[in-house]
């Protein structure tokens, strides 16, 4: 706790010390196990969504009825989260609506700065680049509009290209900066009823798959009185931890609707961090511990899934893909006895 970090990036690339959190400061307020969306996957999700005028899960769940649309969003804050994720909140020349756990898209072609990049990448892999999906980390409840990014790393021998627009994003967007954005949508919300249905939502996330539960989490503490809620997060570090302040006063805030639990993969000595912090990761003798409660509880977990491209390079190698943060999670649920009805996934490729 008492991890008071807030930087707002100064124009120019530095950043200065301000008071205050992070974005989950902001005045607060059943799927199938799938293979990750890919960028096209999105974009034709988006697409559908937006002539259809609306998204079906979102219009079951609530979620105003409207076309998707293109805004265009000035920065008026860069977050420090953790040191690879900001909060970029985005000011829109009118109110937007969107449910919690919704995701807006942003085309990478808009920036100047990623021109080369982006057209040397579409040399060498032969298709256009696509837009990238982020979650609102805000809820709808609250007056800002914002997303949390997390910076992908090229990785040598392990990742193909070096990644396009994350970097960008969390290291040199800078507040009064101009962006279009595609929103909103998606089906990772919750359903209108889900008081009825559930008694007991599970979050089970992975690093900035935290996002759009957190905007989930948010939002069901203020309208869904008899919900409760365990927040599972997995990281590999206790720095890694984005929203770790913004959890706990939450946990403070609602000692009797939320609990929550960090597991960390590559901590020393987790506990130290405290008594709900521990080593590894997410799986079943733990699950069992938290959802005793399987046909009362509905879990929404978001994460790292197998994707097209580890899909490829597992086939490349005649083996099949290794299962990641989803799908470890997924068996663990199915093997404690929670209904494939009662889980609901988003996939961050
Ligand atoms: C619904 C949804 C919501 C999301 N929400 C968030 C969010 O809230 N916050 C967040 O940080 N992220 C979120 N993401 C992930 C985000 O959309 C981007 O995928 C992420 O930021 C990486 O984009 P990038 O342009 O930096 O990297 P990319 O350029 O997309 O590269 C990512 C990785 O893919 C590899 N790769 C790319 N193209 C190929 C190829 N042709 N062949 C083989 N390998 C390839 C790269 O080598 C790299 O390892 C979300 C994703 C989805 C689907």
């Amino acid at each position: 706790m008492g991890r008071k970090r807030s930087f707002r990036r100064a124009r120019g690339g530095g950043l200065a010390r301000e008071a205050g959190g992070h974005a989950g400061a902001l005045d607060a307020g059943a799927g199938v196990a799938r293979a990750p969306y890919s960028s096209r996957e999105m974009d034709e999700r988006a697409a559908s969504a937006g002539e259809a005028g609306t998204h079906g899960e979102a219009a079951a769940s609530g979620a105003p009825r409207r076309r998707i649309a293109t805004y265009d969003a000035r920065v008026e804050d860069v977050i420090s989260e953790t040191h690879d994720t900001v909060s970029l909140v985005l000011a829109t020349p009118a109110p937007v609506e969107y449910a919690a756990g919704h995701f807006l898209t942003i085309d990478p072609h808009q920036f100047e700065e990623l021109q080369d990049l982006t057209a040397y990448l579409e040399d060498v892999k032969g298709r256009r680049e696509k837009t990238r999906a982020y979650s609102m980390c805000s809820s709808p409840l609250e007056p800002r509009l914002a997303v949390t990014v997390k910076e992908e790393r090229y990785v040598r021998g392990v990742t193909r290209y070096p990644p396009l627009l994350s970097p960008y994003l969390v290291r040199r967007v800078v507040p009064g900066q101009r962006m279009a954005v595609v929103g909103f949508t998606g089906a990772y919300v919750l359903p209108r009823d889900v008081e009825a249905r559930a008694e007991h939502l599970v979050h089970l996330v992975a690093g900035s798959g935290s996002v759009p539960n957190f905007a989930i989490l948010k939002y069901a503490l203020a309208v869904h009185p008899r919900l409760r809620h365990t927040f599972v997060y997995s990281n590999k570090t206790w720095d890694d931890v984005i929203f770790r302040d913004a959890l706990a006063a939450l946990e403070a805030r609602f000692p009797a609707r939320l609990r929550v639990v960090h597991t960390l993969t590559r901590e020393e000595d987790p506990e130290r961090h405290g008594a709900n912090v521990c080593r590894g990761r997410v799986g079943a003798a733990l699950l069992r511990k938290i959802i005793p409660d399987p046909g009362a509880s509905l879990v929404y977990a978001c994460g790292p899934g197998i994707g097209p491209y580890e899909r490829a390079a597992a086939r490349a190698r005649f083996e099949p893909p290794a299962p990641r943060f989803l799908e470890t999670v997924l068996v663990a649920l199915e093997e404690i006895g929670v209904p494939k009805e009662r889980v609901r996934t988003e996939a961050y490729g």
